[in-house]
């Protein structure tokens, strides 16, 4: 066991860092300046996202976060609302940017630990067209929702919804690639229910930055005048974007590593714990223990150089099978009695 101190680290798969073909990638880029919408790599990327996704255009943001809000300021004028779960990133923990920058009102209902909303709710919930109320606009579903993958079928149920209430369909697809390998569906079929769809180039993709919106060309092109305005134009933002692609074209397929890992850890808890206290979401182990065990825990693994968050853990490609030993038996050396 090394003595580096949190040599493993599973808060999160942001802590990725960029692979030596990516930084070769990186150091390799055309570049130009994207505000004029010359930067080849920053299009080679749009590109890219767009067709792996089936949409018409997509547009390279600096973060998740700005990309869904530009999605949300694509869709909605001052005045307007998005139906959203009550613990999605969109609602939750985004600063509440939709409302705050774009006078656009969140309508958060119950969501449950799959993502998914009740159909019922999303129907009550929409407002009648009288001054009275907000403008009911849009629809913000997450694939997947803390590792879970929504149900298959689940955004086409929605989207008929959205379609015959005359309401918008936007996807925060930060880990839509580990949802589309879980159900063995392409991520363009997982995408086709929306008419937005933003993923995240800088989770277990392991790029150091950026997302990408995808959709129509009108939605692209609002998206890209707000864009501005935020102050997300870049300029040769190919630098960076030249990762993003190397992600996509090369890293995908390391997501399966990611997948069994967090089984392989999800099963050593078991053994541990037992079974009622974790749960397997793609990448993420749940870990249900009480709030003192679960800090005794944490310290046990901290003092031999294993960092936790608290409740999930998360798997991502600068965790390695070696290290995997190391967690499992850090984990049989942790004794609840
Ligand atoms: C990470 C994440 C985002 C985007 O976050 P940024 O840190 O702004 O890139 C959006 N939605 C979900 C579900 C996420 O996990």
């Amino acid at each position: 066991m090394t003595s580096t101190p949190f040599s493993i680290d599973l808060r999160s798969d942001t802590l990725t860092t960029p692979s030596s073909g990516m930084r070769r990638a990186m150091l390799d880029a055309p570049v130009g300046d994207d505000v004029y919408g010359e930067d080849p790599t920053v299009n080679a990327l749009q590109d890219y996202v767009a067709t792996l996704l089936d949409k018409e255009a997509a547009l390279y943001a600096p973060s998740g976060t700005q990309s869904n809000l530009l999605a949300l300021f694509a869709h909605c004028d001052r005045g307007d609302e998005y139906l959203v779960g009550d613990s999605a990133h969109t609602f939750r923990y985004e600063g509440g940017g939709a409302a705050v920058l774009g006078s656009i009102s969140p309508q958060p209902l119950p969501m449950a630990f799959d993502g998914t909303l009740a159909l019922d709710d999303l129907e009550a919930a929409i407002k009648p067209a009288d001054f009275h109320f907000a403008r009911s606009r849009v629809i913000c579903l997450e694939n997947t929702h803390a590792g879970e993958p929504l149900p298959l079928g689940y955004a086409e149920a929605v989207a008929s919804l959205g379609e015959r209430r005359g309401l918008a369909m936007h996807l925060d697809g930060a880990r839509l690639f580990n949802a589309a390998l879980a159900q063995n569906r392409t991520p363009a079929a997982l995408a086709a229910p929306f008419d937005t769809v933003s993923v995240c180039l800088s989770k277990g993709l392991g790029a150091p930055v950026g997302s990408v919106l995808a959709g129509s060309q009108a939605l692209i092109d609002e998206a890209k005048r707000w864009r501005k305005v935020l102050g997300g134009g870049m300029r040769q933002a190919g630098i960076i974007a030249a990762a993003g692609l190397y992600a996509l074209q090369h890293q995908i397929d390391d997501l399966a590593q990611d997948h069994q890992h967090a089984e392989q850890l999800a099963n050593c808890l078991t053994d541990n714990f037992g079974d009622s206290a974790v749960r397997l979401a793609t990448n993420m182990v749940h870990l249900n223990l009480p709030e003192d065990t679960y800090a005794v825990f944490a310290e046990h693994l901290g003092e031999i150089g294993i960092r936790v968050g608290r409740p999930r853990w998360v798997l991502h490609r600068d965790i390695r099978s070696t290290d995997l030993e190391a967690l499992c038996r850090a984990i049989q050396g942790f004794s609840t009695d």
